[in-house]
Protein backbone atom coordinates (compact mmCIF):
# COMPACT_ATOMS: atom_id res chain seq x y z
CA UNK A 1 0.00 0.00 0.00
CA UNK A 2 0.92 3.77 -0.77
CA UNK A 3 4.32 2.19 -2.43
CA UNK A 4 3.84 3.62 -5.77
CA UNK A 5 4.07 6.44 -4.70
CA UNK A 6 7.59 5.93 -3.82
CA UNK A 7 8.53 4.96 -6.59
CA UNK A 8 11.70 5.83 -7.94
CA UNK A 9 12.69 7.98 -5.04
CA UNK A 10 15.15 5.74 -3.92
CA UNK A 11 16.61 5.72 -6.89
CA UNK A 12 16.95 9.11 -7.23
CA UNK A 13 18.01 9.99 -3.77
CA UNK A 14 20.91 7.44 -4.85
CA UNK A 15 21.82 9.09 -8.45
CA UNK A 16 22.09 12.46 -6.45
CA UNK A 17 24.00 11.04 -3.43
CA UNK A 18 26.40 9.62 -6.47
CA UNK A 19 26.10 13.47 -8.12
CA UNK A 20 26.77 15.12 -4.68
CA UNK A 21 29.54 12.94 -4.18
CA UNK A 22 31.10 13.22 -7.93
CA UNK A 23 30.71 17.25 -7.38
CA UNK A 24 33.87 16.79 -4.48
CA UNK A 25 35.79 14.69 -6.77
CA UNK A 26 39.38 16.16 -7.10
CA UNK A 27 40.93 16.77 -10.14
CA UNK A 28 44.30 15.13 -8.76
CA UNK A 29 45.46 14.23 -5.67
CA UNK A 30 49.61 14.96 -5.27
CA UNK A 31 50.96 11.27 -4.40
CA UNK A 32 52.50 11.59 -0.63
CA UNK A 33 55.67 9.40 -1.98
CA UNK A 34 57.30 11.21 -4.88
CA UNK A 35 54.84 14.22 -5.44
CA UNK A 36 53.48 13.39 -9.09
CA UNK A 37 50.24 14.31 -10.14
CA UNK A 38 47.58 11.00 -9.46
CA UNK A 39 44.62 11.43 -12.43
CA UNK A 40 42.91 8.13 -11.67
CA UNK A 41 41.00 8.55 -8.43
CA UNK A 42 38.21 6.76 -7.23
CA UNK A 43 35.80 7.02 -4.88
CA UNK A 44 35.47 5.15 -1.71
CA UNK A 45 32.69 4.20 0.57
CA UNK A 46 32.34 6.30 3.59
CA UNK A 47 30.07 4.29 5.13
CA UNK A 48 30.41 4.30 9.17
CA UNK A 49 32.48 6.82 8.94
CA UNK A 50 30.79 9.88 10.57
CA UNK A 51 30.82 13.40 9.05
CA UNK A 52 32.62 12.25 5.93
CA UNK A 53 30.92 13.43 2.86
CA UNK A 54 33.62 11.51 0.39
CA UNK A 55 36.92 9.89 0.01
CA UNK A 56 38.53 9.02 -2.78
CA UNK A 57 41.89 7.38 -3.17
CA UNK A 58 44.49 7.21 -5.74
CA UNK A 59 47.00 4.97 -6.82
CA UNK A 60 50.36 6.38 -7.95
CA UNK A 61 52.72 4.71 -10.62
CA UNK A 62 55.39 4.43 -7.74
CA UNK A 63 52.97 2.64 -5.76
CA UNK A 64 51.93 4.96 -3.16
CA UNK A 65 48.33 5.27 -2.42
CA UNK A 66 46.93 8.63 -1.69
CA UNK A 67 43.75 9.54 -0.24
CA UNK A 68 41.62 12.86 -0.17
CA UNK A 69 38.78 13.14 1.83
CA UNK A 70 35.96 15.95 2.40
CA UNK A 71 33.30 16.39 4.87
CA UNK A 72 33.77 17.85 8.55
CA UNK A 73 37.21 19.08 9.61
CA UNK A 74 37.34 17.03 12.58
CA UNK A 75 35.97 13.92 10.68
CA UNK A 76 38.79 14.59 7.71
CA UNK A 77 40.96 14.87 10.54
CA UNK A 78 40.14 11.60 12.29
CA UNK A 79 40.54 10.16 8.90
CA UNK A 80 43.79 10.79 7.93
CA UNK A 81 45.13 10.50 11.78
CA UNK A 82 43.54 6.50 11.29
CA UNK A 83 45.50 6.68 7.62
CA UNK A 84 48.73 7.73 9.20
CA UNK A 85 49.11 4.41 11.38
CA UNK A 86 47.40 2.11 8.86
CA UNK A 87 47.71 2.88 5.43
CA UNK A 88 45.90 0.14 3.67
CA UNK A 89 43.26 0.56 6.19
CA UNK A 90 40.18 -1.67 5.39
CA UNK A 91 38.52 1.10 3.30
CA UNK A 92 39.18 -1.26 0.42
CA UNK A 93 37.69 -4.34 1.46
CA UNK A 94 35.15 -2.77 4.19
CA UNK A 95 35.92 -6.47 6.05
CA UNK A 96 33.42 -6.67 8.99
CA UNK A 97 33.96 -9.73 10.40
CA UNK A 98 37.52 -9.51 10.88
CA UNK A 99 37.90 -13.48 10.14
CA UNK A 100 41.47 -13.02 9.15
CA UNK A 101 41.09 -14.82 5.86
CA UNK A 102 44.92 -13.78 4.19
CA UNK A 103 44.92 -12.89 0.64
CA UNK A 104 48.68 -12.72 0.65
ZN1 LIG B 1 54.17 8.51 -6.43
Amino acid sequence: MGQAKQRGSREQRIAQAQERIEATRPEKLVCNGCGADVTTIHPVSTRGLAGIEAIWVGQCDCGQTTFAASGEPSAVQAFFDALGSDTELTLGSQRQDGSGHETA
